[in-house]
């Protein structure tokens, strides 16, 4: 999907299984693969005894059970939510009545800016409408639990209410699907923004966090570098469509064939709300220009002042 970033794609964890990729941080993946997803969601648990679970994952009966079943004997105090795509938190009602623990997270689910007239949500089967957490975190609020601490980073940009969690002790990441090891995270108009996504890039290029643990996909062991990987790979696709936009006035499907090279056909329309959400960024920032507001149908040319 892109050659310019170091992609990691070894994961070597059954479905619903437990395993340790760090001490106080046990994981297990939902049996949920696909092109979005790789080999399946991650859920991870904190800590040892009293423990957060952070994205119980897909609401899936096995996947619960296993996760149930990984802290047996141990009691879940706190559930962390990164996002509210449907792979990541419709477990959350089924976990938090088998434990009482209580729910954090940014917000309730919602698109990035109001939609237009006539738009349709296009990715609306993704977003899991029913999620409310019984505490809604800021930005940089510590929650601390037993012998861990969990600090709140708002990222969004996958979607208005993304949110990754820094394990203060282990100097690690609960990044979600904000980076990832296995592929570039998906940015879709209107639940995700390219300006939002940008700007929580940068803000993570200026921590110190050396481990990210992402929603799919392996660790992400020299997480600053990544960062840098991913906003010259953004800065590169951004620079892509300007250049092709300078050979005259074009749509999205055009310039997703000329510029994803070998994509998977199902990752098609995916591209197309890609790219849609660098031409809403182009728009605002007043380098390109369409007719109305920026449509996934709409033509676009270079802005001719
Ligand atoms: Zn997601």
């Amino acid at each position: 999907m892109a050659d310019d970033i170091p992609f990691d794609n070894n994961l070597d964890l059954k479905p619903d299984t437990v395993d340790e990729p760090m001490p106080g941080v046990r994981r297990i993946m939902a049996d949920n693969p696909g092109p979005f997803t790789f080999k399946g969601t991650l859920s991870y648990i904190v800590g040892r005894g009293k423990v957060a679970i952070v994205d119980p994952g897909p609401d899936d009966p096995a996947h619960i059970g296993a996760l149930l079943d990984a802290v047996r004997n141990e009691t879940v105090t706190h559930i962390f939510v990164t996002h509210t795509h449907r792979d990541h938190s419709p477990a959350v009602p089924a976990i938090k009545a088998a434990t009482g623990a209580t729910v954090y997270a940014e917000g309730p689910h919602r698109a990035a800016r109001p939609l237009y007239i006539g738009e349709q949500r296009r990715l609306d089967h993704s977003g899991d409408m029913d999620f409310r957490p019984d505490v809604m975190l800021k930005d940089g609020e510590v929650v601390a639990g037993d012998g861990w601490s969990i600090e709140a980073v708002t990222t969004p940009g996958h979607t208005a209410n993304h949110m990754a969690y820094a394990f203060k002790e282990n100097n690690a990441m609960f990044i979600g699907d904000h980076v990832m090891a296995w592929a570039t995270s998906i940015v879709a108009p209107p639940d995700g923004a390219m300006s939002d996504y940008m700007a929580s890039l940068n803000k993570l290029a200026k921590r110190t966090e050396t481990i990210y643990f992402p929603g799919h996909g392996p660790a992400i062991g020299e997480a600053s570098r990544f960062v840098a990987y991913y906003i010259l790979h953004r800065k590169a696709r951004e620079a892509s469509i300007l250049h092709r936009l300078g050979k005259g006035a074009t749509d999205i499907p055009t310039i997703v064939r000329a510029i994803y090279i070998g994509l998977d056909p199902r990752l098609t329309g995916a591209a197309g709300l890609s790219v849609l959400a660098h031409m809403e960024d182009l728009v605002t920032r007043g380098l390109v220009e369409t007719d109305g507001p920026p449509a996934i149908d709409g033509v676009y040319r270079l802005f001719a002042g």
